[in-house]
Formats: C-alpha cells, sequence, structure tokens
C-alpha cells in the first residue's frame, strides 16, 4: 500500500510545509501519491509531479475547493484513502484542522506532529512541550500522520484526475483575513529575530525590526511580548504559537520558558541575549551575550550597517 499526502496550496503553489511532509512522507514508504484538492490549480498539480519523491498525483478539481474548507476535503480524503496504508499532512493549521476529521471517520487514532520516521509504523513525536520525545508505534491497519516541519524538480509522475465529493454546506467560507507583508513567513524563515517582555514595549521592538530587515529575517515573540500588546499574536513562537526550525534564531530579552523553547529550540543556530546570566535560555544557546539589549541590539545593529557597506 502506498502514502496518501494532503497537498496544502492557494490554487497557485504548494506550500513550503507540504514539501517536508513529502520527504518525511517518503521514508515511510517509497510509494508516495499526492491528493490535490483545489480549483483552476493545474500549475499546482504540474509542480507536484515534477517532485521526484512523488509517484502519482490525484487531483480534484470543484468551485467548493477554492477555498479551503476542512468540511469540504475530509469527505474526499475519507473516500480516496481506501487503497492507502498512511494518510499524512502538515502539523500547522492546516493539517491540524483537517486531520482529526479524516481519522475520526476512519475510527482510526492520529499520531500528531511527528518529528522522526524510524519505520513505516514507529515515529517519533514530542511531548510535555517538546520536553521529551516519544516513541509512538501505531497498531492501526491505516495511520493518519500530522508531520512537523526534496528535491523538488526532476520528476515525472503521472496526474489523474479524480471526482469532487458533494459540496458540505453547513460551514461556508466566509472570507480570508491574511497579514500581508514583505519579510519572509514566520513559520518557514531561514532566520528569525524574535523579541520578549524584555523589550519592555511595542515601540522598541524597532529595534528587532531593524535587525531583521538588515537579515532579511521573520519576527518572532514569546507569549508574555504578545500579551503584553508590544506585537500581534500572530508572531508568537512556542506550544501555543507557531514552531519554526530556522537556521538561525536570535533570541532577545527571552527567559527560555519550556513553551518558548517547545516551538524553537530545533533551529540549527540559536543566539541569545539577555542580561539574566542565569536565564535559561542560555542552556539551549550555541552562542550566549549577557548584556543589555538596549546596549546590546545597537551595538549589533551598527556591525551590520558596516558588514553591508563593506559588501556594497
Ligand atoms: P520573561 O520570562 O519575563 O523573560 C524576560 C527576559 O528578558 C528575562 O530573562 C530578563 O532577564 C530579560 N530582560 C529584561 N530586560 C532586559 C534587558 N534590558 N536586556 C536583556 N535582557 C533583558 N510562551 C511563549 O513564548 N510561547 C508560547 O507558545 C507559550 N505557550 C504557553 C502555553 C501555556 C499553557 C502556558 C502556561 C504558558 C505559555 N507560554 C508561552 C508562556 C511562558 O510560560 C512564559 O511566560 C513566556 O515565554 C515568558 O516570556 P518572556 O521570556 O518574554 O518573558
Amino acid at each position: 500500500m502506498s502514502v496518501l499526502l494532503i497537498a496544502e496550496h492557494n490554487n497557485k503553489e504548494v506550500r513550503p510545509f507540504t514539501l517536508n511532509a513529502i520527504t518525511a512522507a517518503s521514508q515511510m514508504d517509497g510509494d508516495v501519491h499526492v491528493l490535490l484538492i483545489g480549483n483552476n490549480c493545474g500549475d499546482v498539480a504540474k509542480s507536484l509531479s515534477e517532485m521526484p519523491a512523488v509517484k502519482k498525483v490525484l487531483h480534484a478539481e470543484a468551485p467548493h475547493y477554492e477555498n479551503y474548507l476542512a468540511e469540504n476535503f475530509a469527505p474526499l480524503v475519507v473516500k480516496v484513502s481506501e487503497n492507502y496504508s498512511h494518510i499524512v499532512s502538515s502539523a500547522n493549521t492546516f493539517g491540524k484542522n483537517l486531520m482529526p476529521r479524516i481519522a475520526a471517520n476512519l475510527d482510526i487514532s492520529q499520531v500528531s506532529d511527528i518529528t522522526k520516521v524510524i519505520s513505516a509504523d514507529t515515529f517519533i513525536r514530542p511531548i510535555y512541550a517538546g520536553n521529551a520525545f516519544a516513541t509512538v508505534k501505531s497498531t492501526d491497519a491505516k495511520k493518519c500522520i500530522t508531520i512537523e516541519p526534496c528535491e523538488t524538480s526532476g520528476g515525472s509522475a503521472p496526474i489523474e484526475k479524480i471526482e469532487a465529493t458533494e459540496e458540505f454546506t453547513l460551514s461556508k467560507f466566509i472570507k480570508r483575513e491574511e497579514v500581508k507583508s514583505d519579510r519572509p513567513e514566520l513559520g518557514t524563515a531561514r532566520v528569525v529575530v524574535s523579541g520578549g517582555r524584555g523589550m519592555q514595549n511595542g515601540e522598541n521592538f524597532k529595534l528587532i525590526t531593524d535587525i531583521a530587515d538588515k537579515l532579511n529575517a521573520a519576527i518572532g515573540a514569546s507569549r508574555a511580548a504578545v500579551d503584553a500588546g508590544y506585537i500581534s499574536n500572530e508572531h508568537q513562537v512556542g506550544q501555543t504559537g507557531k514552531v519554526v526550525v530556522p537556521d538561525l534564531y536570535i533570541a532577545v530579552g527571552i527567559s527560555g520558558a519550556i513553551q518558548h523553547l517547545a516551538g524553537m529550540k530545533e533551529s540549527k543556530i540559536i543566539v541569545a541575549i539577555n542580561k539574566d546570566g542565569e536565564a535559561p535560555i542560555f542552556s539551549v544557546a550555541d552562542y550566549g551575550l549577557e548584556a543589555d539589549l538596549f546596549e546590546a541590539l545597537p551595538q549589533f545593529l551598527e556591525e551590520l550597517n558596516k558588514l553591508n557597506s563593506i559588501q556594497k
């Protein structure tokens, strides 16, 4: 049996989280089929079919698939899932909304937020806000899995058109509100600069913004900074915010509570700036600077400016 991966996309391009999920899915079974549900999304089908890890694209189109509504997607996934051993999606809002409906319909237990595939039925997933990792083995015949954050060209998988299921009329798509930003998306950015309660107020976040501009970075925040109104909640990193795995994570004025670490401690390189040398963030940091952020950040910016002028 094969793996069925549900693609997340905007009818124009595949979302980066889906690419991560494809890589993990191919470790469960080499035969990965991608289910693309949308409207006028032929270009997405083509780009998926060109991914080497993808063996087949199942493509369903209908006007009621134009905007993602889990109530409309779930019946089609359940219908198609008959021939598959694994149903897989990314562990973000998309997957967290869709997959429990599919697991419930198929009467199987979902394996959530896996970070590693050991074998076709055994996975590693974080528990206790990422403080420990559990190895879990699923005995269900069919496995419903979400994956935490491939080669993307060179393949030639066939694209098979499949029938849409009926529109679900009890739920309706009303509108999408998205914050428009020129910055990289927090969930997929290679560099993230985050501020915490130590920033003291929203205006001081400009110190973070200036550095993020120089590094082409996304801006993150601790929950304390969000709750205090320094910055809006789509920037929150952590257990109840976004999980980020950038190449570089810079934590400024953040103590390093376990709920914050749960969202960033897998980052490749962690830099912490904190005036308290005992702050727990230093225990996960690769580079720690014990300093007052109001002195350190302007100096950091000055150095980045010098570097920029040398490069020009
Ligand atoms: P603090 O813990 O107050 O730390 C501020 C830090 O700034 C201190 O270490 C201090 O030394 C330093 N500082 C102060 N002034 C300066 C200065 N001038 N220069 C340098 N350093 C300075 N938190 C999250 O972040 N994300 C989550 O998703 C999340 N989910 C949660 C879920 C639950 C169920 C619960 C109970 C809590 C959750 N929290 C989450 C909250 C978490 O427990 C912490 O309260 C929060 O992370 C603290 O944020 P902070 O580090 O910015 O603030």
